[in-house]
C-alpha cells in the first residue's frame, strides 16, 4: 500500500513553503512515491519547475543535469547513468477563501489545468487581494471547476476544518490538550459540518469531493486530532470519501528547523520571541515536526486502508498531460492583405533599397546570400510576426523623435533586424554571425526557441512604449513578468544569524560583508551548479576566500564545516536559493495572442497595483509564451536631453519618471533590523 502526497507546498508558497522542487523530487525518490501533487498557496507559478524536477530526477535521487559530465555518470554518487524515477506529477493549488482558509484543488486533466490558470488569475485581481493574498469565495472558485477538478477539504486550516471550532478557531490552534480542544468544538458541529460538506459536494460534484483526514500531527496538535475525528464521523454521515492527508511544507522531517527560519522571517521576529507571540496558525509548526513528505510506513500505519486506497483512486482519475508548448505568436496586422512572411520580406526589400549601397557584384552577392539564409531560417521557424512586432514598436518610438540603442549583444548579428529598423548597425562589415543570434539547430519539432532581441529605449519613455504596445495588442494581452527574489549568500546568513540572535547586528554585518555578491562570482557559481545541481555563495566563500570568516566558520581537514557558527552556516547554505519575495522583471514583457488571464496564471503586483504574468521568464517561454525585451537606459535620456535642448529648446525629458523596475532589493532586506 502506498501513500500519495497530494498536499505539498514548495518555496513558491513564499516564506510558507521551504521545498525547492528538486528537493521534493528527491524526497519522493527516497520515500518511494511515484505520484506527487503540487498545491502551493494561491499560486501555480511553480508548476513548470515542478514538472521538470519530477521528470529529471534519477533513481539515484539526483537531477539529470549532474549526470552529464564524464560518460554520463552522476557526479553526486556512483550512479552509472541517468534513469528517470518517473514520478507522475499532479498540478494543483491551495486556494484561499475570503476568510483565508484553504481548499485543495487538483487538476484532473488538461482542462483542469486551464481552469486552474483562469481561477488563479481571477483570485489575483486587486479587489480580491486580502492581507496580500489572492482569495476567491468558494462559489466563485467552483464556477471554474467544470467537473475538471478534485476538491479536498477537512484538515485544520481548511474551510471545513476551521468551521468545527467556529469563533474559537484561534484559541483552538493554541490549545495544549485533546480535552481542551474538544471543549472548543462548537455545539452545533454535527449540523454545520454536514451542511458544509453538502455545499462542497454540490459545488464541485459529489464524486470530485474528498475529505482530507490529517493524523500526522494529531498527537502534538490536539485541535488537529479533534478535527480528524469529526471528519471521519462526517464522512460516514454524508457519504463523502476520506483520504489520508499530510500538509507538507518541507521535504524531510529534519528540514523543520530550516522551515522555522522562514516562519520567523515572515513574522519579522526571532526564534526566541516568536514562542511568546505566536500567530495562532503558525503554532502547529512549533509542536509538530511532521509537516514533511512523510515516510510511507509511518503514514499508512496511522490511517485506514480505505483512506490510502482513495488516494490511489484520485491518482487514477488524474491523467498525465503536457503543458509545455511551442510559442504562440500574436499575428501582426499587415497592410494590403499581406501574410506575415510576405510583409517581413517586403520590409526587408524596402530597407535594402534605403540602407545598402554595393561597390561590387561580389559584395551584393554576400548580402543576397545572407538575407536569403536568414529569411529562410526565420520563416521556417515561424518567427515573422515576432520580427514585425519588434520592428513596429521600434519604428513608433523613432517616430516620436526618440533615440534607440543601436542593438546589443548577439542581437546585432541579424541583417533582417538591420534592414527592418530593429537595429542600427549592418552586421556584415562588423563580421557578426547570424547563427550566434539565432541557432535553429536547437529547435525541435515541439520546441522552437525564440530569438533574443533586446531593445534599448530612453528610460523616461519606456512606459510610453509599453503603453503603445498595450493599446495596439490589447491591454489584456500584454503584461509585465514576475520574478522571484531568493535568499542569496549575504541575505541567507544575515537571516539565519538574526533569527537565531546568534550575535550582535554589527557582527552580522561584518560576516555578511565577507561574502561576495553573486554577480561577482557568477562563473564559479555556474560551475558549482553544473557539478552538484546546486550552488552556494557561502560555501564557495568558505572554500576559496574563507580567511576573513575563520573566527566564525571554516572548512576543516576532513572537509566539514567547523568553528563556533558551523551549524548556522550550514543552515544558511541550505537556505540559499529559496524563494522569498515577488518582484517584477525589469525589462521583459509578454505579448500574447490570447487573453493572458486565460492562458497564463496572472499574479498581483502590489507595487503597481496591477496583474502581471505569474510565471518566471523561462517557464513562460517553455509554456509557449513570447517575451519581448524593452530596456530602459538612462544614458540615452542624457544624450537626448542635450539634443532636445539644442534642437527644440524644449526638454521633453521633463516627464515624471517614477518607475520602480525591480522591487527585490537585497541590501534593504539585509539591513532590516530584528
Ligand atoms: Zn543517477
Ligand atoms: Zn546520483
Amino acid at each position: 500500500m502506498k501513500f500519495i502526497p497530494l498536499h505539498v507546498h514548495s518555496h513558491y508558497s513564499l516564506l510558507e513553503g521551504l521545498s525547492k522542487p528538486h528537493k521534493i523530487a528527491q524526497r519522493c525518490v527516497a520515500a518511494g512515491y511515484k505520484t506527487c501533487a503540487l498545491t502551493d498557496k494561491g499560486s501555480i507559478s511553480g508548476s513548470i519547475s515542478f514538472l521538470s524536477a519530477l521528470k529529471d530526477v534519477c533513481v539515484c535521487s539526483h537531477q539529470k543535469n549532474i549526470h552529464q559530465n564524464k560518460k554520463g555518470k552522476c557526479s553526486g554518487c556512483k550512479c552509472e547513468e541517468f534513469i528517470s524515477h518517473q514520478i507522475k506529477p499532479i498540478l494543483g493549488c491551495s486556494f484561499y477563501n475570503e476568510y483565508l482558509e484553504d481548499v485543495i484543488i487538483l487538476a484532473k486533466d488538461k482542462d483542469g489545468w486551464t481552469n486552474l490558470i483562469k481561477a488563479t488569475s481571477e483570485a489575483n485581481k486587486p479587489e480580491l487581494i486580502k492581507d496580500n493574498k489572492p482569495t476567491l469565495p468558494l462559489p466563485f472558485l467552483a464556477n471554474f471547476s467544470k467537473n475538471s477538478w478534485i476538491c479536498i477539504s477537512g484538515h485544520l486550516g481548511s474551510g471545513i476544518g476551521n468551521l468545527i471550532f467556529g469563533e474559537s478557531i484561534a484559541e483552538a490552534y493554541l490549545c495544549k490538550s485533546y480535552d481542551e480542544a474538544k471543549s472548543l468544538v462548537r455545539e452545533d458541529w454535527k449540523r454545520v459540518v454536514v451542511e458544509e460538506i453538502g455545499k462542497y459536494q454540490e459545488l464541485f460534484g459529489k464524486e470530485n469531493f474528498y475529505l482530507g483526514v490529517q493524523l500526522v500531527d494529531a498527537k502534538q496538535v490536539p485541535a488537529s486530532e479533534a478535527v480528524a475525528k469529526i471528519i471521519r464521523w462526517a464522512a460516514k454521515k454524508t457519504g463523502a470519501k476520506c483520504i489520508a492527508s499530510c500538509n507538507s511544507f518541507y521535504p524531510d522531517k529534519q528540514d523543520d528547523s530550516d522551515h522555522r527560519i522562514l516562519v520567523c522571517n515572515r513574522n519579522k521576529t526571532t526564534l526566541s520571541k516568536i514562542e511568546h507571540n505566536m500567530p495562532p496558525k503558525d503554532y502547529p509548526f512549533w509542536r509538530s515536526k511532521n509537516y514533511c513528505i512523510p515516510d510511507n510506513d509511518y503514514i499508512i500505519d496511522i490511517h485506514t486502508e480505505e483512506e490510502i486506497n482513495n488516494l490511489n483512486i484520485i491518482n487514477e482519475i488524474c491523467s498525465s498531460y503536457n503543458i509545455l508548448g511551442k510559442p504562440v505568436l500574436p499575428l501582426f496586422d499587415c497592410p494590403d492583405g499581406l501574410s506575415q512572411d510576405d510583409y517581413l520580406k517586403k520590409l526587408c526589400r524596402d530597407g535594402w533599397k534605403k540602407k545598402l549601397r554595393f561597390s561590387s557584384s561580389d559584395e551584393r552577392q554576400v548580402y543576397t546570400d545572407r538575407i536569403k539564409r536568414e529569411l529562410d531560417t526565420l520563416v521556417t521557424a515561424g518567427l515573422s510576426s515576432y520580427f514585425l512586432i519588434v520592428a513596429d514598436y521600434c519604428e513608433w518610438a523613432r517616430n516620436q523623435g526618440w533615440l534607440l540603442g543601436p542593438g546589443r549583444g548577439s542581437g546585432a548579428g541579424c541583417l533582417v533586424s538591420y534592414l527592418i529598423g530593429i537595429t542600427d548597425a549592418d552586421p556584415i562589415p562588423a563580421n557578426l554571425i547570424f547563427e550566434r543570434f539565432y541557432n535553429a539547430g536547437r529547435n525541435t519539432p515541439d520546441r522552437i526557441s525564440l530569438p533574443d532581441i533586446d531593445t534599448d529605449f530612453p528610460q523616461a519613455y519606456r512606459p510610453l512604449v509599453k503603453e503603445y504596445i498595450r493599446n495596439k495588442y490589447g491591454k489584456d494581452r500584454v503584461a509585465d513578468m514576475i520574478t522571484f527574489g531568493t535568499y542569496k549568500g549575504r541575505g541567507a546568513i544575515t537571516t539565519v544569524l538574526s533569527v537565531h540572535e546568534a550575535c550582535s547586528f554589527d557582527e552580522i554585518k561584518k560576516i555578511s560583508k565577507a561574502i561576495p555578491q553573486e554577480a561577482s562570482i557568477s562563473d564559479h557559481l555556474q560551475l558549482m551548479l553544473e557539478a552538484h545541481g546546486e550552488s552556494s555563495t557561502i560555501l564557495w566563500t568558505l572554500q576559496n576566500i574563507g580567511a576573513s570568516l575563520r573566527d566564525w566558520c571554516f572548512i576543516n581537514e576532513v572537509g566539514e564545516l567547523d568553528g563556533p557558527m558551523a551549524k548556522l552556516f550550514e543552515q544558511a547554505i541550505r537556505l540559499e536559493g529559496t524563494k522569498k519575495s515577488q518582484g517584477k522583471h525589469a525589462s521583459g514583457i509578454i505579448i500574447s495572442k490570447e487573453r493572458l488571464s486565460d492562458v497564463c496564471p496572472m499574479a498581483y503586483d502590489k507595487n503597481d497595483d496591477q496583474l502581471i504574468a505569474g510565471m518566471e521568464m523561462n517557464d513562460l517561454e517553455a509554456g509557449g509564451h513570447t517575451k519581448y525585451d524593452l530596456l530602459g537606459v538612462t544614458l540615452i535620456d542624457k544624450v537626448m536631453g542635450i539634443q532636445n535642448r539644442v534642437r527644440t529648446g524644449n526638454n521633453r525629458n521633463a516627464l515624471p519618471v517614477s518607475y520602480i523596475h525591480n522591487v527585490d532589493n537585497d541590501e534593504e532586506f539585509e539591513d532590516e533590523a530584528y
